[in-house]
Parts: C-alpha cells; structure tokens; sequence
C-alpha cells in the first residue's frame, strides 16, 4: 500500500526551499534504501548478518580480510545494479533550480553524481565503493577489477606494492580525510537551510555538521523514518519515506 504523505510536511518543507538560495542536504543510507541499498541499521539488512570489521580488524587480522571480501561480494552486485531512487532525482532536480549548494554524503555509491547532481557538488564523506585502494602506497584502480580477482579465488587481494586492498571507503575507527571534513564543514558554515536526508545521525562527525549550522541560527530540517538525536533541535522534523515524500515536494514546487 502507498504510504500516506503528510500534505501539512510538504507545504513546510516547500516553504523553506523557496525562500532557501544555499541549501546544504546530509545524506545518509537511508536515501539508497529504496535503489535496493540495505541501510546500515536494519534489522533485516545484510549489515545486520555480518558487521563490517574495524579499520584495526582489517589491517592486522587475514581472516577479517577474507571476510570483508566475503560481504562485499554480496554488497557489490545491488551497488553496480543500483539506480537512483526519486529522492536523489529530487535532489538533481533542487541542483537545476540552483537552490543546492552542496550535498555531503555519508554513502559511497556513488547515486547522487548518476541522478546528475556535478561531482564538485558532492563531497563523499565516507569515500567510493566503486574504487580500490591500496592501504601502503595509496594507488587506486576501478573496484570492478579487484572483484574479479576475488570472484576468481584471490581472498585477501594485494597491491602490487604487497599492500591490501580496500574498497576506498572508511570503516569503523578510519578518520575521515581531512580536507573532505573541512570541505563539508564549510558548506555547513554558509548555508542558510541545512537538510538531513535518511540519516540515523549516529555515525560522527557527519552527525556534528548539523550543529554547525543550528549554532549559525539557519534552520535545520531533518527527513528520516526513524527518530534521530538531533528531532528536537530541528525546526521541522518529517517522518516518511524519502523518496514519495520529496517526489510530492517536487510536484509542488513545480506547481
Ligand atoms: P544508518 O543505517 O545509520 O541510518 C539510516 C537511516 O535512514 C535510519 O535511521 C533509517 O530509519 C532511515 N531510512 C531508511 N530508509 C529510509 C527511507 N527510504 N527514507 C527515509 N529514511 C530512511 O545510516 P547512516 O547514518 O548513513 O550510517 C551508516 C554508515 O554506513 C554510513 O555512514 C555509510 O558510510 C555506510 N553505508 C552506506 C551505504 C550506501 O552507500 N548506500 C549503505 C549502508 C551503509
């Protein structure tokens, strides 16, 4: 059944979009859920049956290597097959109106570049999972060829320098790259409207960049299914499912 969509949420969030001339939206897994990308949290999720390792795990243990591997051939197909959902056209769609002033993504499939927002608009926070990097020289080639040598037998691929390969994504206890932090924090520092999209707001520092922006005074609008830590700083808090809700919102504007 078609979920409900709240009329009331769509004239507000149409409200601040027509007055907002710098938008900044925070993505989280949840815009990808409906590209058939599971999110991180859900019970029923593909994260749920096995837990990425730590960036510590990894580095020093072959077995968690070869189970990385392990779930990344499975994650892999529903990234390559993914396209992008109605939230992410949505957000192509603000780009065009010139409203976007940046996306900071916390995903690393790469959705909001196909939907057509330009790459030097999108600052992938958590990295790429359609490259390989190697963790001792840093080299990088496309994912897809690492992949076929794990299909082909190869557990715990090597650079050719003898370093690991890793998808070019952060795991757990990895830091984020400074430039892309500072990158995003001042996006956050000049925005005048700063959105969260399917985000649990648990995973930091993404969580702080809304705080930049509420200490600014600039409103806050957070879109997700489930409660986050930050629904009672935010000046309109929207339960729905992103992709119907912002197809609505888009409908209006156009309107
Ligand atoms: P999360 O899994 O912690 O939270 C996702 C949130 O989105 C949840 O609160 C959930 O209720 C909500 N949600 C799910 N589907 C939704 C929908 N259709 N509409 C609205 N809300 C929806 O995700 P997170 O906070 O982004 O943190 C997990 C980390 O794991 C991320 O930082 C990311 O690096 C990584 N990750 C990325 C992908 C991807 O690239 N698509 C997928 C899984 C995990």
């Amino acid at each position: 059944m078609a979920e409900h969509i709240d009329a009331i949420a769509v004239a507000d969030l149409v409200e601040f979009l027509s007055v907002a001339q710098r938008l900044v939206v925070l993505t989280g897994a949840g815009i990808s859920t409906e590209s058939g990308i599971p999110d991180f949290r859900s019970t029923e999720g593909l994260w749920a049956r096995h837990a990425p390792p730590t960036y510590h795990e990894f580095m020093r243990d072959a077995d968690q290597r070869r189970a990385y591997w392990r779930l990344r051939r499975e994650l892999w197909p529903r990234v390559t097959s993914a396209q992008p959902n109605p939230a992410h056209l949505a957000l192509a769609e603000l780009d065009r109106r010139a409203i976007l002033a940046g996306i900071i993504t916390q995903n690393f499939d790469g959705l909001h570049q196909e939907a057509g927002v330009p790459p030097d608009r999108i600052i992938e926070l958590h990295g790429t999972s359609h490259e390989a990097a190697c963790q001792s020289c840093h080299a990088r080639q496309p994912i897809a060829m690492v992949q076929q040598r794990v299909d082909a037998g190869d557990e715990d691929p090597r650079c050719s320098c003898g370093g690991y390969l890793k998808a070019a994504t952060i795991l757990f206890g990895q830091p984020v790259p400074a430039t892309l932090l500072e990158a995003a924090i001042t996006l956050a520092e000049s925005c005048d409207l700063f959105m969260v999209i399917g985000s649990s707001l648990r995973v930091h520092p993404a969580a702080r960049l809304p705080q930049i922006a509420l200490r600014r005074g600039v409103p806050l609008v957070i879109l997700n299914r489930e409660p986050t830590p930050l629904d009672v700083r935010a000046d309109l808090v929207i339960r729905a499912t992103a992709g119907p809700f912002l197809g609505s919102v888009l409908d209006t504007l156009r309107a």
